[in-house]
């Protein structure tokens, strides 16, 4: 435990967790990860259990505990191998809820927030598009403003929870002609006439449901618009500091993980007469990649630790990413290599989890956007602020 940050009520929850994921969701992973979906009851025991609500303002039923819960609930994801699942979970609440709590009204937060917290809506955040997702203001889904509603025409892309979620946030241009002041962000019921979603087949994650959506004439009344109008692009560019320490944290986790199976490994396998873990080449690979796991994980405290403080961490938060990411690829795919054969195995966990790292230099932010945002900063000594 690093007591820098963590509590005993931090590691009681931890614990806590760590058992409930034991319990109720490692039984049925390998399932998921077959179905490519997971099953509704385990959204509700989140929800009982209050696993959506840790950040969450208690007004709406959430619990309003401090971020190092929300890391403890990203690291205890991570560790149980299903970066699908786990992807479900934390896109649910920390990439849809994020925008539900701070812009959605009352009658929004009443009527999706708190049953995102009860676990009974599942929401995703619909922002890639198919002609590009880099290009955020670039985006050319519209919501055109006709009487007391809304018209949206587009389609998004790769968006975890498409298939199963109740709701979806959703960003479009209401000022086509304006890049970034003209983008918008609505809250759409799934069931709303004109919307299909179809599910794409991936490389990893595969527990988790990734759709093509598509918005065809899609009738919305005028108070589902969260926040105001054109503002979308600023609000969508202050929470993905969350989001890019959220797959930083990921990322740190899942390494860890490898690490840590990797040790254990090395302690029971033999070659030429000896376990693994006595042969020096090996020894300095596994020192090497426990070290850097100890940076990453030490540098996203620090991070957490100053976003619960209320300081806007967006460059932190884009290298937390940027580097953790490659770390845990690199570590991930060291560990498989000490497994011999095995780690090419699925019957032991390096080739999943090998196949779901991937995704964290291309998700929520390729590397090379990242590098971009960083590089405007630290050359160019551009100053990113908090919406308004
Ligand atoms: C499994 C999965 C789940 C996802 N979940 C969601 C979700 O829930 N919601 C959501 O909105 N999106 C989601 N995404 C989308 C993800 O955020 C995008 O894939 C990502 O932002 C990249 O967009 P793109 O795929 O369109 O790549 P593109 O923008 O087409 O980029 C292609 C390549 O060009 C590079 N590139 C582009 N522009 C530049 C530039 N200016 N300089 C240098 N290099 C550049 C990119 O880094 C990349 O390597 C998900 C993606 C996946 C695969």
């Amino acid at each position: 435990m690093n007591s820098m940050y963590f509590t005993e009520e931090h590691e009681a929850f931890r614990q806590s967790f760590r058992d409930f994921l034991q319990k109720e969701v490692v039984p049925h992973i390998d399932k998921w990860e077959k179905e490519g979906t997971v099953e509704r009851f385990i959204w509700k025991k989140f929800g009982e259990m209050g696993y959506f609500g840790l950040n969450q303002p208690e007004e709406y039923g959430g619990l309003g505990l401090d971020l190092f819960y929300t890391v403890i609930f990203l690291e205890e994801l991570q560790k149980i191998n299903s970066g699908g699942f786990a992807a479900n979970m934390w896109a649910h609440a920390y990439l849809a809820m994020t925008h539900v709590n701070k812009e959605g009204d009352d009658r929004i937060k009443r009527e999706y927030l708190t049953p995102s917290i009860e676990g009974d809506k599942i929401g995703c955040l619909c922002i890639t598009e198919p002609f590009g997702g880099s290009d955020v203001a670039g985006m050319r889904t519209t919501a055109i403003k006709k009487g007391d509603t809304y018209v949206i025409n587009g389609s998004k892309t790769f968006i975890t929870n498409g298939v199963y979620s109740d709701y979806l946030v959703v960003a479009a241009k209401t000022n086509p002609e304006d890049k970034h002041k003209g983008m918008s962000i609505f809250i759409v019921d799934r069931d709303t006439p004109g919307i299909s979603s179809t599910k794409l087949d991936k490389l990893g994650w595969r527990a988790s449901d990734t759709a093509e959506i598509a918005f065809d004439n899609v009738v919305i009344p005028a108070e589902s618009l969260m926040g105001e109008e054109g503002k979308g692009f600023p609000y969508i560019m202050q929470h993905f500091a969350l989001e890019r320490l959220v797959m930083g944290i990921n990322a740190h986790a899942r390494a860890e993980y490898a690490v840590d199976y990797v040790v254990q490994y090395m302690s029971e396998r033999e070659a030429f007469g000896k376990t693994l873990d006595k042969f020096q080449a090996l020894r300095h690979k596994v020192a090497e990649m426990a070290s850097r796991v100890d940076m990453c994980r030490e540098y996203n405290y620090s991070i957490a630790k100053r976003l619960n403080d209320g300081i806007y961490v967006v460059k932190e938060a884009s290298m937390s990413k940027l580097l953790s990411t490659k770390m845990a690829d690199e570590v991930i795919y060291d560990a498989l290599q000490l497994l011999g054969g095995y780690g090419y195995m699925e019957e032991y966990p390096m080739a999943r989890l090998l196949r779901d790292s991937r995704l964290g230099p291309i998700g929520g932010g390729t590397s090379e956007i990242l590098k971009e945002i960083i590089a405007k900063m630290v050359i160019d000594k551009k100053e990113y602020r908090p919406a308004t």
